[in-house]
């Protein structure tokens, strides 16, 4: 039999699915995979029913529905002050991950090199690997997570075709700060590069940050590229709605990807979003707040039980290091013996780096209910007590 190709073959499952397969068999509460464990606004699902049933069900037009390209447009304009044409600069995918997908597709060519932060989202490598592009990774580690300029700056050379920024960063918990990211806007103009900018957690930062799209900083508006994602925005993970805003010249190529990828997004689900965007400031301020709740509630119940917790200022994950339970156990092997002897599943940090991973920090989904977070602190204080 002739190969099949190697960025995919052999390589294990993505940890999300595993973790939460792992939750299921031993009948776990699952805070590893991250979703929310009840459903965005009512009146958002409503309206995609009401879609589903007298709307149009087949092909919408291939750029995605014009009510949502102007939603993204609107949006980008009401948060941010960006001033997007909806027709040229707005392309609506099926998830985040599509459209990490088609950025790589389009804009990378065998040989280019991309930065690209540690710890990592799970598809980042293979989609960058499977475009032919070399990952040049930039490690932040736990507790602090903090960037080293000069490391950042020695990423990028004369092959820097782009860097992948998440922000707010995923398993982090981590918002960059202005500096950082005019540092970043300086090295991809300094380099004549481009900037693929993952914001799905856009919406979802705390103790007053205001999310800074790299797009809106000077000489990135041409360069950079930015998602986001229905999924976070609207606590509806299984819909995978996803946007993309960039200018012209690189939206065209990133179009084409998507074209003969999944070349559209349901219909019904693309005008329930386009609705839930133009949601009033409330909305927005409670999303944040709420899981602002939720987040202390949860870190005040680690820290308790001595874990090691690891500050939040965005995403609705919390890192917290099991050193200090002084258990001498790997966190993959942590989260396994949690997850079958307490019956709480997280996620092994380990699991976002290539090489030479923390091996005592475990990643925290909080986006629950309050009593599904306090039964999940209970079972982990009976279990540590044992
Ligand atoms: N990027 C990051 C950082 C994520 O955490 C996720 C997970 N939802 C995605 C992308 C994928 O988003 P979507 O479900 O819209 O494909
Ligand atoms: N973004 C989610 C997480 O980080 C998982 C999404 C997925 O399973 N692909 O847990």
């Amino acid at each position: 039999m002739r190969s099949t190709n190697p960025v995919y073959t052999g390589l294990p499952m993505t940890v999300f699915e595993v973790m939460s397969r792992l939750a299921k068999e031993h009948d776990a509460i699952n805070l590893g995979q991250g979703f929310p464990d009840v459903d965005g606004p009512t009146d958002v699902k409503a309206r995609a029913a009401e879609e589903l049933i007298s709307g149009l069900n087949q092909y919408p037009p291939m750029m995605g529905v014009p009510e949502l390209r102007q939603a993204v447009a609107e949006a980008n304009r009401r948060f941010y002050g960006l001033d997007v044409d909806w027709q040229r600069e707005v392309l609506v995918t099926s998830g985040a991950t599509e459209a990490l997908s088609d950025c790589m597709a389009a804009l990378i060519e065998p040989g280019d090199e991309v930065v690209v932060f540690e710890p990592l989202y799970d598809c980042y490598l293979p989609l960058i690997r499977r475009a032919g592009g070399v990952p040049r990774l930039v490690r932040l580690e736990p507790p602090a997570w903090q960037l080293d300029a000069g490391a950042l700056a020695a990423a990028f050379g004369p092959k820097t075709k782009a860097i992948l920024l998440n922000n707010p960063m995923n398993p982090a918990g981590r918002v960059f700060s202005r500096d950082e990211l005019a540092l970043i806007a300086e090295l991809v103009v300094a380099h004549d590069a481009y900037a693929i900018c993952d914001e799905v957690y856009e919406h979802i930062l705390f103790d007053g940050r205001r999310h800074v799209p790299l797009m809106s900083l000077p000489g990135m508006r041409e360069r950079a590229v930015r998602i986001g994602s229905a999924g976070k925005t609207f606590s509806l993970t299984g819909w995978k709605v996803g946007y993309v805003t960039a200018a012209p010249a690189l939206l065209d190529p990133i179009t084409k990807a998507h074209q003969f990828t999944t070349f559209t997004t349901p219909p019904n689900l693309q005008r329930a979003v386009a609705y839930g965007l133009a949601k009033d400031d409330a909305y927005y301020r409670d999303l944040a707040g709420a899981l602002a709740a939720k987040r202390d509630r949860f870190a005040a119940g680690l820290a308790k039980l001595g874990f090691g917790v690891v500050p939040c200022q965005g995403t609705y994950f919390i890192t917290a290091d099991a050193a200090p339970l002084r258990l001498n156990v790997s966190d993959v092997e942590m989260n396994r013996r949690m997850t079958i002897e307490a019956r709480v599943t997280a996620v092994p940090v380990s699991a976002f780096y290539e090489t030479a991973p923390p091996v005592s920090f475990l990643r925290f989904c909080f986006s629950k209910k309050d009593e599904v977070l306090d039964e999940a602190l209970a079972r982990l204080g009976r279990w540590i007590a044992g």
